[in-house]
């Protein structure tokens, strides 16, 4: 078998014989006649002519073989259930919810909208759309009408599916109040509303629009709804970015080169196996939910766990404890969650037996090196950080151990995945840079199977927006700023909007982020270039401490903004050092666990931080407010 190298090279040289070969791995109803169109650049479609179907993938495929296996294992610490879901009782389950949402005239090509909680039916939904060839578009829960209004109005959804309320940290957080908020400050009206009333949150059905899921359930208790044989290209979903940097764009997905995509990176890169349990702690409100707590997993014939509830309650030891109930082989995390449990007893990480994990894997953002060493010592076990976008749908750079065993360095996403003919290009003149230069990573078109195939209903932003970035090339920017090193490790330095240029030096956040969370005192930090009439621009830092109550004084807190500064110095060289570090309880993110930069430097320049609607807790703007 070729090696990680050798197979990147073949995926894209020869683009046909790799991607025709692991196109078997799905079951294709129609076959394809052509693997790949490229006639349209930067669009592109995979497994041309070939039908294929999201739904018996996941489902119908694996029933089979083993009908009584687990497929979906609902946890919530939230209402303190369990629940298992055979890869009979789901196909019940989903064909169930499939026949709901034909009555309601759901058909090929029409929207629905999901608006829940981390909750079994959720995924029912999400599945019985792809049966019906019909499109979803799931919503995070923890978003408020307005982003809930945005989305509603750009998908245009014939059907929503909600529930009363979700929980979180013991707390009832209402959804359907908030989806009729969103549905009056709407332009588009949708035909029907179901809900799945959790008896959490009391609310009264609008009559002639509500339905209620338990009652439509019975009503179609038993019925089979037949699969919908969908072209490759069909869209599968829609799903927003996170809106880090500004207004979300609607990302398109296929359906057969998803498919083939994530059947591949279950086994090359998560060498997950049938039979086996797949643990992945985001939410199916974001793209890593839809890839590794849905598709992924099941398309790949594991069991999946679908978690309701905090890493942390009823202790830090939660997710440890599921690794060793439900002997997981593969666990997908975010940095986030992470940094969260290293303010608990490490002693929790000892407590489980973990002798079934293989790996754990990490997306999302930078994973530090900190937090990597610490979790990687505490659990024994390596820790596979992956690079990617909501507009991939799958990894672009990530170690491949199911391809070829490779040491791991930290703060590496390590590789190329195949399929992905990344480069690091000069943003100036558009050229590929070689090892050690810092640039834009792009992405020589086409893109792989799975990865989007345009924006939402905007042709024109998808090339405008994406293939318009780079000068003298038409190659697709992650807007990612990075390298690759002599060993051909590649790394992620920041956003472009990230980079800074203090007196000519080009400096990314991320570097200097690095080596302040590198002093043992810092929990977190965010650097951001703020505008400065002399130097251009200046780096500012706000971090935030692993014991505040050892810095209350003045003088406490200046002499640690010294040692820090000495560290970057030290690190990075005097250019780097911010000018000022501040330290605040808790940085802007998204609710998405990501750092709102561009907030931040919006209130440092003193201008006004724009769109905030996907911020997580508006009052950590306020304190840096107060704090400059
Ligand atoms: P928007 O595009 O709307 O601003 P977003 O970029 O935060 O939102 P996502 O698609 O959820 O939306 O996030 C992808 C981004 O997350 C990447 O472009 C990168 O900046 C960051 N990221 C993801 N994984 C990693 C990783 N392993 N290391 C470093 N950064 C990562
Ligand atoms: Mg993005």
């Amino acid at each position: 078998m070729l090696g990680v190298k050798a197979s990147h090279a073949q995926s894209i040289e020869n683009r046909e014989v790799f991607w025709g070969q692991e196109a078997k791995r799905v079951h294709w109803h129609t076959p394809f006649s052509q693997v790949v169109d490229v006639s349209r650049l930067p669009f592109a479609s995979w497994f041309v002519g070939g039908k294929t179907n999201l739904c018996f993938n996941a489902v119908d495929r694996w029933l089979e073989s083993d009908p009584d296996q687990a497929a979906l294992v609902w946890v919530s610490t939230e209402v303190n259930e369990q629940r298992t879901y055979t890869r009979k009782t789901l196909w019940q389950e989903v064909n169930a919810v499939a026949a709901m949402l034909q009555a309601q005239g759901v058909g090929m090509g029409d929207r629905v909208l999901i608006y829940m909680p981390m909750i079994p039916s959720a995924v029912f939904a999400m599945l019985a759309c792809a049966r019906l060839g019909a499109i979803h578009s799931v919503v995070f829960g923890g978003f408020a009408s307005v982003n809930l209004a945005q989305r509603i109005d750009d998908a245009q959804p014939k059907v929503i599916v909600t529930s009363d309320a979700g929980s979180r940290a013991g707390k009832v957080t209402p959804y359907k109040p908030l989806l009729d908020r969103a549905l009056e400050l709407c332009a588009s009206s949708v035909q029907a509303v179901i809900v799945e009333n959790r008896g959490l949150y009391a609310f009264e059905p609008v009559s002639g629009r509500d339905l209620d899921y338990a009652d439509l359930r019975e009503q179609h208790w038993g019925q089979e709804v037949a699969v919908q044989w969908v072209e490759s290209s069909a869209p599968s979903y829609i799903l927003y970015t996170s809106g880090t940097t500004g207004k979300p764009k609607g990302v398109q997905r296929d359906t057969g080169g998803y498919a083939v995509a994530l059947a591949t990176s279950m086994d090359y890169v998560f060498q997950g196996k049938a039979g086996e349990t797949f643990l992945c702690t985001s939410d199916i409100g974001w793209v890593v939910g839809h890839s590794y707590i849905v598709y992924g997993p099941l398309i790949a014939g594991m069991t999946t766990i679908l978690y309701e509830g905090t890493p942390v309650r009823p202790d830090g030891g939660i997710l440890w404890k599921l690794v060793e109930q439900y002997k997981v082989s593969v666990m997908f995390s975010a940095p986030t969650a992470i940094r969260v449990l290293k303010k608990q007893d490490p002693e929790l990480l000892k407590k489980y037996d973990l002798s079934s994990l293989r790996a754990l894997y990490m997306a999302g953002e930078p994973l530090d090196e900190p937090t990597a060493n610490w979790i990687s010592q505490g659990l024994g076990k390596p820790i596979i950080d992956n690079y990617w976008q909501t507009e991939t749908g799958w990894p672009i750079l990530a170690a491949q151990p199911g391809i070829e065993a490779l040491p791991t360095k930290f703060g590496s996403p390590s590789f190329p995945v195949y399929g992905f003919d990344v480069r690091v290009v000069d943003e100036q003149t558009g050229e590929d840079l070689g090892a050690g230069q810092k640039g834009v990573l792009a992405i020589v078109p086409p893109l792989p199977p799975g990865a989007m195939s345009t924006i939402w209903g905007d042709d024109e932003r998808f090339v405008s927006t994406y293939f318009s970035a780079v000068p003298n090339r038409q190659v697709y920017s992650t807007f990612d700023w990075g390298l690759f090193d002599e060993d051909g490790y590649w790394f992620i330095l920041g956003r472009t909007d990230d980079v800074i240029n203090v007196a000519g030096h080009r400096l990314g956040t991320r570097e200097i982020e690095e080596s302040v969370n590198a002093h043992a005192s810092v929990a977190e930090s965010a650097v951001v270039g703020v505008a400065d009439a002399l130097k251009g621009q200046v780096a500012a830092a706000f971090a935030v401490l692993k014991q505040p109550e050892r810095y209350t004084t003045i003088e406490q807190q200046r002499a640690l903004e010294v040692e820090i500064m000495a560290l970057v110095d030290q690190q990075l060289g005097a250019v780097a050092r911010p000018a000022r570090i501040r330290f605040v309880n808790a940085l802007p993110k998204t609710r998405s666990g990501k750092v709102l930069r561009r907030a931040i430097v919006a209130v440092c320049e003193g201008r006004d931080p724009g769109d905030l609607t996907t911020i997580e807790d508006p009052s950590t703007l306020e304190q840096i407010r107060e704090s400059i």
